[in-house]
């Protein structure tokens, strides 16, 4: 940018609030260029079979990432990653995790990156050459050549346990399936006998709605479930980490055939279009407190 764009003079220097910014020269203009960031969203499609790469149809052979697209008007950053996902794709995305924000300073760009879960068959647009659809051991080892934010987004995502494929979380959502398993049986003793006394691992990926609002509105109390004789749980402590991410502390009870089990959980959740999502468990204890 040479010339002011409302009254055409030349654009110069100038410092404001300290910093340097190109502005008009002209006096009575006051004209800035701010140079602000773009958002734009970038996409880590999960389909059950694997992560889905994409080589755009203008990139050299051999380059993937994730998909990208800007936001239209109106539109929030989630709905584009999943909208993105359904044009480029052809697949049916069905909910959008926010992985983080990254500055990608090259382009003046922010990147807001999503995590979307998507299931169907693979239709491509015109736009995307190939895909690759990758375990989550290929994904962590991916060379993204010189794509260097998407290694760091990758990283990123793998630090906090969002992309699966660590023994400890395969292990632990297995636990807590037995868990599960043994509680709808009404067998007290299976329940309790799952829980890993120095289990420091979180369950990740555990895709269960669950009714925050609703825990928040109503004394923080989760109504009973059909199917057992009861089943109360208490959130303890609530903590929002952003306006989409909360960690929950809570205590409960289920009251089954044979006996009652107190069970201490910490959970993730995190804000989708479907609702409050449970990303990640992690297992404080499950004990038996009587018949
Ligand atoms: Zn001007």
């Amino acid at each position: 940018m040479k010339y002011c764009p409302l009254c055409r003079s030349e654009l110069k220097d100038r410092t404001i609030d300290g910093r340097t910014r190109l502005g008009c020269s002209s006096a009575e203009c006051r004209f800035v260029h701010w140079d602000n960031p773009i958002p734009v969203v970038a996409s880590l499609v999960r389909m059950p079979d694997g992560y889905v790469l994409a080589r755009n149809a203008s990139w050299p052979v051999g380059l993937f990432s994730f998909l990208t697209g800007f936001i239209d008007r109106g539109e929030t950053p989630e709905s584009a990653a999943v909208r993105e996902t359904q044009e480029e794709l052809g697949v049916r995305a069905h909910s959008a995790q926010l992985i983080g924000h990254f500055p990608l300073t090259q382009l003046n760009q922010l990147v807001i990156a999503y995590e979307v879960r998507a299931d169907g068959e693979l239709k491509l647009a015109d736009e995307i050459a190939e895909v690759k659809v990758v375990s989550s051991t290929e994904l962590a080892a991916f060379d993204f050549g010189p794509l260097r934010l998407t290694s760091e987004i990758v990283s990123w995502w793998t630090k906090l346990g969002g992309v699966e494929g660590q023994a400890d979380s395969a292990a632990i959502r297995a636990l807590l399936q037995t868990y599960e398993a043994a509680i709808n049986r009404r067998d007290v003793e299976a329940a309790v006998a799952t829980y890993l006394p120095d289990a420091d691992v979180w369950v990740v990926g555990y895709d269960r709605i669950v009714g925050i609002d609703a825990i928040r509105q109503n004394e923080q109390r989760v109504a009973s479930s059909p199917g057992f004789e009861g089943w109360a749980t208490s959130v303890d402590a609530i903590r929002f980490v952003g306006a989409d991410v909360a960690v929950v502390e809570s205590t409960g009870t289920v009251t089954i055939g044979g006996g009652r089990i107190a069970e201490r959980l910490t959970w993730v959740v995190n804000r989708t279009a479907a609702g409050w999502r449970i990303a990640a468990v992690r297992i404080m204890s499950f004990q038996r407190v009587g018949s």
